[in-house]
């Protein structure tokens, strides 16, 4: 996640009454949803007297999410993979403004209870997982909160709700896959169609639109790595992927097998007025068109597909984890296959990143306390200091420790830790058990406190 937006139009999501939403729908669907009453679909009634009643429980694994999008009719049906249990016969799902039509388990119309953002549905006890097919119609979206008048899907932090039944909490991990129709003539849908590996709900997207597309090799590996840009972009996208074949095969060898899939991409994606940066929807991330010409986005969200995505986050507050480490590995690959000098522009850039960040009133904590305690955006730990702050956490163990052994314990935690959820902690406490050093009291330093030029404990 790069992605920098005018803090204005990151509105925290506020569940809309089904009722305000039915009147924005079409006929048809207004006249389904006028046999429902009080704008609220309640099922609970539904289906035959063995089948349990709702109630919450959000503690049940989504083990895969299987989609089946179309954007003409603007309905989904999902099929989620349920962990079994014989203790809850229950599952939460967060739904944001979805109507849900149906839900649906071995032929048996499930008991199901969906308002505001929530559906609970009745599940029976099993040891086996359990698959439930979720029907639902689905709204567009303006602020960076679902699928985007554009054509493209924004997910991230937690709005995944909008689009697919969900749990947002980057800890939750499921392996996907995706089929859309209803794409516009003379346009082309660029998504995964399937995903094996666990990963974050906001990794899943897609984007529609009349896309070129150049090959930019393939690694050593056997991954093809591209690019896909508007017609009128083709000269900055070229420009901004030059080091991209480069950099994927370079993360592949000095990190390990790469998750999701055997075909890479960076996206254009046309965003509402003021996003830049990029998004890691691997193995197809986003890249606003406003950043299409930077080396460094590109590099950036290629490298999610290691930490953050093929690693993942445990808590909100573990967000260093993610970008912290994203942001040394594009100036650490970029350093690698395009030269030094091109490395110090890129920590230079990151130096007056982090000036402006101390003379501001932002947020400088870039590891807090606790666990999906805050909100990741009304909180303002989306901001600087974990990207920058992170970086410089990264380059003072490289400093420490030497590239080599650095390199040695970033493989050894993605290999023990991929496709799993992990806290910043969990790598701190590895890379004291691994070497020589004890990075405990830098990371306190620098990262728990708001300290920015004292950096005692965390030369580089
Ligand atoms: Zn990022």
């Amino acid at each position: 996640m790069d992605v920098s937006t005018s803090r204005s139009l990151y509105l925290r999501y506020m569940p809309t009454p089904v009722c305000e939403r039915a009147l924005q729908l079409s006929v048809f669907f207004l006249l389904l949803t006028s046999l429902l009453t009080a704008c609220v679909t309640d099922r609970s009634d539904a289906g035959g007297d063995d089948l349990p009643d709702t109630s919450t429980d959000w503690s049940r694994d989504i083990l895969h999410t299987s989609l089946n999008i179309d954007l003409e009719t603007m309905t989904g049906i999902a099929d989620l993979v349920l962990s079994g249990s014989l203790l809850s016969s229950a599952a939460s799902f967060e739904i944001g403004d979805l109507t849900i039509i149906n839900v649906v388990s071995d032929g048996d119309q499930l008991k199901f209870n969906a308002k505001l953002g929530q559906l609970d549905v009745g599940i029976p006890l099993s040891v086996g997982p359990q698959t439930i097919t979720i029907e639902y119609y689905l709204n567009l979206h303006h602020n960076f909160d679902g699928i985007l008048d554009s054509g493209v899907t924004f997910t991230w932090p937690y709005y995944c709700g909008n689009i697919f039944p969900c749990k947002s909490q980057p800890a939750e991990g499921s392996g996907f896959e995706l089929v859309v129709s209803g794409i516009p003539d003379g346009d082309i849908s660029i998504y995964p169609e399937l995903i094996t590996a666990d990963a974050p709900s906001y990794m899943l997207a897609w984007a529609v639109g009349d896309y070129d597309y150049s090959m930019l090799g393939i690694t050593a590996n056997g991954t093809e790595v591209g690019v896909y840009y508007f017609p009128d972009e083709a000269e900055k996208a070229l420009n901004g992927t030059r080091y991209l074949r480069d950099v994927f095969d370079w993360y592949e060898q000095t990190y390990g097998d790469y998750l999701f899939g055997e075909k890479v991409a960076s996206v254009s994606v046309k965003w509402p007025a003021g996003g830049f940066g990029g998004l890691e929807h691997h193995p197809f991330w986003h890249i606003a068109g406003e950043s299409l010409n930077n080396p460094v986005v590109h590099a950036h969200e290629a490298s999610h597909g290691w930490f953050g995505n093929g690693v993942r986050i445990g808590c909100w507050e573990d967000f260093v984890l993610s970008e912290g480490i994203a942001s040394y590995l594009a100036a650490r690959a970029l350093n690698e296959v395009a030269g030094e000098e091109y490395g110090n522009q890129i920590w230079q850039s990151y130096e007056n990143r982090l000036d402006l960040l101390q003379n501001s009133n932002e947020n400088k904590i870039a590891w807090p306390e606790g666990c999906n305690e805050i909100d990741i955006l009304e909180d303002g730990l989306y901001g600087a200091a974990p990207y920058m702050k992170g970086a410089f956490f990264f380059k003072h163990l490289e400093y420490k420790l030497g590239k080599e052994v650095l390199d040695r314990l970033l493989r050894n935690f993605f290999s023990v830790n991929s496709g799993h959820a992990v806290n910043m902690q969990m790598l701190i406490t590895a890379i004291k058990e691994g070497s020589t050093y004890d990075p405990t009291a830098c990371a306190q330093a620098w990262l728990r406190m708001e300290s920015i030029v004292d950096t005692d404990a965390c030369i580089y």
